[in-house]
C-alpha cells in the first residue's frame, strides 16, 4: 500500500506508541493530582470494613434533611466524584454513606 492510501483507521508509527505508552506507564510522565485519585484498593476494602462496623453497632438512617445537607457539602467537595457518586477520599458510595447515622466524612466535614 502507498502512503496516499493510507488513511482512516490507520495506526501511528511505532516510535509514537513507544513513548506514548512509556509516558503512560511512568510515574515521573505522570500528572498527579490527588482529588482525582482513589486510595488504594487494600485501603479502600479498610475503609469499607470500618464503615461497615460502624454501621453494624448503629444502623439507624439519617433524616432526608440531614443526608441533603450531607449531599450538598460533598457536592462541593473536591474530592466528590460526580459520575460515580463516591468520595475519592475513602472511596466510599455516597449514597449509603451519607444515608447512616453512623457514616463519617474522613475529612469532618459532616
Ligand atoms: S465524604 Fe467528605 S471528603 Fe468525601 S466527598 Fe464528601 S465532603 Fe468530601
Amino acid at each position: 500500500m502507498t502512503d496516499d492510501k493510507k488513511g482512516f483507521g490507520q495506526s501511528k508509527p511505532k516510535e509514537v506508541r513507544t513513548n506514548l505508552r512509556f509516558k503512560q506507564s511512568n510515574p515521573k510522565e505522570r500528572e498527579h493530582d490527588a482529588t482525582k485519585e482513589y486510595p488504594s484498593i487494600a485501603q479502600q476494602a479498610k475503609n469499607m470494613a470500618q464503615s461497615a462496623k460502624d454501621v453494624a453497632k448503629d444502623p439507624r438512617w439519617v433524616d432526608n434533611e440531614e443526608y441533603e445537607r450531607r449531599m450538598t457539602l460533598c457536592r462541593a467537595c473536591p474530592l466528590y466524584d460526580k459520575e460515580q457518586n463516591r468520595c475519592r477520599k475513602c472511596g466510599c458510595m455516597l449514597k449509603g454513606k451519607a444515608r447512616f447515622k453512623a457514616g463519617k466524612c474522613p475529612i469532618q466535614k459532616w
